[in-house]
């Protein structure tokens, strides 16, 4: 691996309901699979977010999270190069999310696209709780814990990304001034070297001016790469990019995937509320019982009329599945009535037996070792309770900076603690006694 993406962390998280279908592993999990090998990557089951919408029976929910678990590692998910884990097994996701809480105007949340959309949708369900109008607000913590650049996600997901941006903006309005800001950027500036300090003021002139968004990338990249930068400056240099004070909490991008449209057997999207899915370990005599009985264009009639694959969702399984070969095969044989549907999805059936048949072959190995996933998704915590660590210390190692301390060891890697005593070092009053002393009493 090379150039900038190599140190650029990607987040992204599934809510564990059940075992994964084709719409999931075409609409998300190839798209990481892919991503594993071009960033640091940190992929989570979302447990808490789970319990979002379903709080009243969790009974399933650990058995939903080992299924997620498995399905991940066989599908391709690598723990040997992405991080792998559970939410709720890092603490630090819960405590960030209280902390923005408190600057997160309710507006914001209520004005989410999903919020009114799934309240309107589960009607089942009593959503009028703080979890669930809050849930963008964790999803912004889980972003923001890891210092991610990248979030990938589809169009209709940008706005939670645009949420978790405008909060940590907001964080760092309040809680990233210091004093002498200008002097200290300059300082930091010049530590860059000759040549990279005119190169990274060219590139903030280049986004300020022009707003171009891989200038503003280029230079991320350039700051992260500089091992000689402190904590602080390093922080500084990021805060500069894009405002007048100290990127604590950095705006994550939403990382665009123009992923395939995954139809259900009925026509609409593949979905598990539909009932109309294809599961990613499913019996093969299932698959093709279904297949089989899948919905086709409703004009073809009788096998002698023509049809049109556009008003088929079989047609959008072959743009997923089939080369350019069979594609034209289909459009020719449909509009000519010269194949019948059967015959049009019989290479449908064989690509997806193989293709969920591989899944399954790999799953059981996993499902007759459950400690060496436990062992694996274990291992992930850690590292993901490691990686969540990094901000509460980016914290300390600021507050000894300022001190003018040499620190070893973090003396307290209490994320809430040591982000209020970040909040007490800018200096802004509303704060700082309370944190100050908590600190003093800590020491
Ligand atoms: S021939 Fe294929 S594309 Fe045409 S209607 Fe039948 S299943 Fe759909």
């Amino acid at each position: 691996m090379s150039g900038p993406a190599q140190n650029r962390r990607v987040l992204s998280g599934m809510r564990p309901t059940g075992q994964l279908h084709l719409g999931n592993y075409h609409g998300a999990l190839k798209n990481w699979i892919e991503l594993q090998y071009q960033y640091e990557c940190y992929f989570f089951i979302a447990d808490w977010h789970a319990l979002t919408t379903g709080y009243e029976d969790t009974s399933t929910l650990e058995e939903y999270v080992w299924t997620m678990a498995i399905d991940w590692l066989a599908a391709g998910l690598n723990p040997g190069v992405a991080t792998l884990f559970i939410q709720s097994k890092v603490p630090e996701h819960a405590e960030l999310h209280l902390l923005l809480s408190m600057i997160t105007p309710l507006g914001w949340l209520e004005r989410v696209p999903s919020f009114k959309d799934q309240q309107a949708q589960l009607t089942d369900r009593d959503l009028s709780t703080y979890g669930f109008l809050g849930y963008p607000l964790l999803q912004s913590a889980d972003i923001l814990l890891y210092r991610s650049q990248y979030v990938p996600v589809g169009e209709d997901q940008v706005a939670h990304v645009e949420i978790a941006r405008e909060v940590a903006r907001r964080f760092n309005h309040i809680y990233g001034r210091e004093p002498e800001f200008e002097q200290k950027v300059e300082k930091a500036i010049k530590s860059l070297g000759s040549r990279n300090s005119a190169m990274y003021r060219n590139l903030r002139k280049e986004f300020q001016e022009k707003g171009h968004a891989d200038a503003l990338a280029k230079a991320r990249a350039l700051v992260e790469s500089n091992a000689r930068l402190t904590v602080a400056d390093r922080d500084r240099l990021f805060g500069f990019l894009e405002g007048a004070g100290i990127a604590i909490l950095p705006e994550p991008e939403a990382l665009l995937t123009s992923t395939p449209k995954v139809p259900g057997l009925d026509g609409r999207k593949m979905s598990k509320s539909y009932g109309n899915t294809i599961g990613l370990r499913e019996d093969p005599d299932s698959i093709v019982k279904k297949l089989k009985a899948m919905q086709t264009d409703p004009a073809r009639v009788r096998r002698t009329d023509p049809g049109d694959p556009d008003k088929c969702p079989v047609w959008d399984l072959h743009k997923v599945y089939s080369n350019a070969d069979t594609q034209a095969w289909v459009q020719r044989g449909c509009r000519s009535a010269g194949i019948g549907c059967l015959e049009c999805k019989a290479p449908l059936i064989e690509k997806i037996v193989e293709e969920v048949g591989a899944i399954t072959k790999r799953a059981v190995e996993f499902e007759e070792n459950p400690e060496l996933v436990r062992g694996i998704i274990g291992e992930g915590c850690e590292r993901a309770r490691q990686g969540a660590q990094q901000l509460a210390e980016g914290g300390a190692n600021r507050r000894d900076e300022h001190r003018g301390e040499v620190r070893v060891v973090p003396a307290s890697r209490e994320l809430a603690a040591e982000l209020f005593v970040l909040l007490a070092l800018s200096g802004n009053g509303r704060v700082v006694g309370r944190a100050a002393n908590r600190h003093d009493h800590s020491a």
